[in-house]
């Protein structure tokens, strides 16, 4: 047979770069294959943006503190999962941290840090036991007013699992599929090797890699506070918020996670920057197929350290 042949596509959206990488013989046929996983994408944020009035995660912040709002099945079991994340990880990873993550985000007039009391306020307004699933019905039903849903660190791997699938459908039996730096996941293995192998952003030098993982028919995900932040007197405020205490997670530069389904990744890759070591190791302790890697804040002018976990990916994959 002759040498597979190797595409690239790029797409922006959920407010970063999509990224295709599709090895097979036809060309044509796998540009046909990548739009139609575009037009995927295209239609999950519609449906999952909080950033869009009429998407149903919208619909369901505006409307489920009053009552039970009905949603698309495909929704209803991707916030089931990330109910279930949450009580794995002790409430680390919390999709109903929304009025938490609104407070820490810069508005229109800037950003101004909250006080204790608005943050007891916040607090009382996240948690997931709070949120509840209906499986007989598909509704959404929060307990208390002021409740909001945000799919932020579950969405693009999502949205890269199900590109994933579709792709599958369609017979593509190596790529990979990327969200951004948040998620990316190998179907199969490069053509010339039996994994794919992909890069860890350093998060002190970011054109440089800090390390590289073999995947093959798994995702990566990297969650870090230098991703995104709100700055006040020099001091940077991570994008990322521990939801059992309110305040943003410091003590990681970034965490990493590796799991079979890029959801679970992406959910997790956010849950152990909360975590921290002690709580990442724990968790790894009880999960075998999740591998981790996390690199600590050094102090002042000491390297870089790369700590990492899970039995099955240093075992396997020699991260
Ligand atoms: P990235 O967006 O770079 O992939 P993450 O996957 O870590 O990063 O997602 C971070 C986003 O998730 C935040 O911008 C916010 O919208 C939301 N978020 C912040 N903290 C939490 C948390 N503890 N649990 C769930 N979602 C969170
Ligand atoms: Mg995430």
């Amino acid at each position: 047979m002759d040498t597979p042949i190797i595409i690239r596509m790029k797409r922006q959206a959920m407010n970063c770069e999509f990224e295709l990488v599709l090895s097979g013989h036809d060309r044509q046929y796998l540009l046909d294959a990548g739009e139609e996983a575009f037009e995927e994408l295209a239609r999950l944020e519609e449906q999952l943006s909080v950033f869009i009035p009429t998407s149903e995660i919208s619909d369901i912040n505006a409307h489920a503190s009053a009552r039970p709002v009905k949603v698309d099945p495909r929704l209803f079991d991707l916030l089931a999962m990330a109910h279930g994340v949450s009580a794995e990880t002790g409430g680390a990873f919390d999709v109903s941290a929304g009025p938490l993550v609104g407070r820490w985000t810069a508005g229109p007039e800037g950003f101004s840090l909250p006080t204790s009391e608005e943050i007891e306020q916040l607090l009382s307004k996240v948690g997931m036991e709070c949120v509840r699933l209906d499986d007989a019905e598909y509704t959404v039903a929060f307990d208390r007013p002021g409740m909001a849903l945000n799919l932020g660190a579950i969405g693009k791997g999502y949205a890269v699992g199900e590109m994933v699938s579709l792709l599958r459908d369609r017979g593509i039996e190596s790529g990979l599929v990327s969200g951004g730096s948040s998620t990316v996941y190998a179907i199969g293995h490069q053509p010339d090797s039996d994994a794919w192998t992909v890069g860890v952003i350093n998060p002190a030098e970011r054109s440089e890699r800090l390390t590289t993982v073999r995947l093959r028919d798994q995702a990566l995900s990297t969650s870090g506070g230098h991703e995104r932040f709100v700055e006040v007197d020099g001091v940077r405020y991570s994008h990322v918020i521990d939801p059992r205490m309110g305040y943003p997670a410091d003590d990681l530069l970034i965490a990493s996670a590796v799991a079979s389904d890029p959801a679970e990744s992406d959910a997790l890759s956010t849950a152990f920057l909360v975590l921290g070591i002690e709580g990442t190791r724990e968790y790894c302790d009880s999960h075998a197929d999740v591998g981790a890697l996390l690199v600590p804040r050094p102090t002042p002018g000491a390297e870089i350290e790369i700590v990492r976990m899970g039995e099955w990916v240093n075992g396997r994959d020699g991260f």
